[in-house]
């Protein structure tokens, strides 16, 4: 037997044995080549319950974001609850644009240590089934590595609870000490309506896609406004359709949070400047 027996050349193609070759190769692409995967999270739910129950009834398990002690927020957690999507606990921090204003279970630079842990627990509790915490406006405090430590003790002592990043500001250092205390987190990608817009949301929710294509996976934060739900409400069927797979917080954290990872590296070209904080 030689080696030449097995060679194919050009004046083999479209032999059986090249067919069958090229089959496995298809096949091997497959799997290592899994669908695009989004993750999308509505913030700001618990004052109002139309546009809640409208976020809950979206296709998919898209996760619900709830503000602390807001008068919808109990109603609101049950509801996405029983619709099967996860729910986050959408903890306000101060901005660099706050201007006195005092929303519910707000956390501001000048809260004490132990205030911080009395306000952290009745905010917990008040949205039931949370499993885990995203950061609302908090492009003050998040650059501010003693007020996050606190913050992520407070996670890390209940067990078993993610967090993610808003990402406000360039400067956050929420993920770095996310890591450093052992919370699984991640960063956002894309705010889809930053500018409310049709136009705009549209456009921010294709970069949203061509992210997931070009890292395997992207992570999304909306709001409940009429131009984000109309959007979401009409795309989301068609994602499957499109090769992309639309996944939970937990599912995008569990598959996401590697310290290592290089796409970490890469998230400072998709900064936006948050005009919602
Ligand atoms: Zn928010």
């Amino acid at each position: 037997m030689t080696s030449k027996r097995f060679f194919i050349g050009p004046a083999r193609i479209g032999s059986p044995l090249l067919c069958v070759a090229a089959a496995f190769v298809c096949a091997a692409v497959a799997v290592a080549d899994p669908a695009p995967k989004i993750a999308i999270i509505i913030d700001d739910l618990g004052y109002e319950m139309t546009a809640g129950r409208r976020v809950v009834n979206l296709p998919g398990p898209i996760t619900c974001a709830v503000l602390p002690s807001t008068p919808r927020a109990r109603d609101l957690a049950h509801a996405a609850h029983a619709a099967g999507k996860e729910v986050l606990l959408h903890l306000p921090l101060q901005s660099e644009s706050d201007k006195g204003e005092k929303e519910p279970g707000l956390i501001v630079l000048d809260t004490t240590r132990e205030e911080f842990a009395t306000s952290f627990a009745a905010s917990f509790e008040s949205v039931p089934f949370a499993i885990g915490v995203n950061s609302h406006r908090g492009s003050l405090l998040t650059r501010h590595p003693g007020h996050m430590q606190w913050l992520m003790d407070e996670i890390a002592a209940r067990g078993k609870l993610l967090f993610v990043d808003s990402y406000t500001t360039h400067r956050s250092v929420a993920l770095r000490l996310a890591r450093e205390k052992g919370v699984p987190a991640v960063r956002r990608d894309v705010f889809l309506d930053s500018n409310r817009d049709e136009q705009s949301v549209r456009r921010e929710f294709d970069r949203l896609k061509r992210l997931a294509r070009s890292r395997g996976l992207a992570i999304g934060i909306g709001h409940p406004y009429p131009e984000t739900l109309a959007l979401l409400e009409k795309e989301l069927p068609r994602l499957t359709d499109e090769g992309f797979e639309l996944i939970s917080v937990s599912e995008y954290v569990a598959l996401k949070d590697r310290p290592s990872a290089a796409t970490d590296r890469l998230t400072v070209h998709a900064f936006q400047v948050d005009t919602v904080d």
